[in-house]
């Protein structure tokens, strides 16, 4: 009797709390689609993780779903089943969505499954990166990091913590809503390897002069956040930014990911070229 109203009251937790995490989101999500679209993408989400397991993947999810409907920009089918990233499903889709999908080459095991991602990318679809979807791949999988442009190597910058970060590309049309105006997240940012900006283009860093970590930092100064890159006919978009819920209801990530879901579906027209690291990195570079 005891066990079962424990049971009731925690169930009800859950509710209340994924409810107000859904008000927030909601709330937050006055966006404004830079491109009006006649019939929305179809957006895969794929949101398994086969390492970490992130708390925010369910909250993600949603955050998505409310962005597609509230938008009418993009609806979204969620699995966790890598059986449907194969070359006939994916055919239905604009973009995937890689939502914290922690070691990917523990879930895409044989070729034909890696080649149907990749080729799907290669041929034109859309690919957009979801914070952990960068702690994938690399050294198992080196095709999907060089896809993806960069993987995990720590992060140095914790969840806990409010961290400044810089827009360096402000006119970029995914981050041009950004303005002038300092900007900081509380979110967990990840440094990388397997990284080179020269196949990117860069469009938010840590700001160092604002949030150092010491020994944390690479030796070049240069911690990428976010990014747009051509793969093959395909666009890609990856943003570090994703490991805390509340990530859902700051409207400057919303737009950044609804800009980047855009871009990645083809609609919203972006430039990828590659722009060199800014002068106040490189001067405090080690
Ligand atoms: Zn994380």
């Amino acid at each position: 009797m005891l066990k079962s109203v424990v049971m009731m009251m925690v169930g009800c937790m859950v509710v209340t709390s994924s409810f107000a995490d859904e008000a927030k989101i909601t709330a937050a999500m006055e966006l404004t689609p830079k491109v009006k679209v006649k019939t929305p993408y179809k957006a895969l989400v794929y949101h398994k993780a086969s390492g970490f397991v992130h708390g925010s993947i369910p909250t993600i999810n949603r955050c998505l779903e409310i962005m597609g409907e509230k938008t009418g920009t993009f609806t979204v089918d969620l699995t966790g089943d890598v059986a449907d990233l194969n070359p006939d499903k994916l055919k239905a889709y604009d973009l995937v969505i890689f939502n914290n999908t922690t070691k990917v080459q523990k879930a895409f095991t044989t070729p034909e499954q890696r080649a149907a991602l990749l080729d799907y990318v290669k041929g034109g679809g859309g690919f957009v990166a979801i914070h952990a979807a960068t702690d994938a791949g690399f050294p198992e999988w080196k095709e999907y990091t060089e896809m993806v442009g960069g993987v995990f190597d720590g992060h140095p910058w914790g969840s806990g913590g409010t961290w400044g970060v810089s827009i360096d590309d402000p006119g970029h049309c995914c981050t041009d809503h950004f303005g002038s105006e300092p900007y900081s997240i509380r979110d967990e940012l990840y440094k990388y390897k397997q990284y080179d900006r020269k196949n990117l283009r860069v469009l938010a860093t840590i700001d160092t002069r604002v949030s150092p970590k010491g020994k944390g930092q690479r030796a070049d100064n240069d911690h990428a956040l976010a990014w747009v890159r051509d793969y093959g006919k395909g666009k890609v978009f990856v943003s570090a930014f994703g490991h805390n819920n509340s990530v859902c209801w700051d409207a400057k990530i919303l737009q950044l990911w609804l800009n980047g879901i855009q871009f990645a579906a083809g609609d919203l027209k972006c430039e990828t070229k590659a722009l060199p690291q800014p002068e106040w990195q490189t001067k405090a570079a080690k």
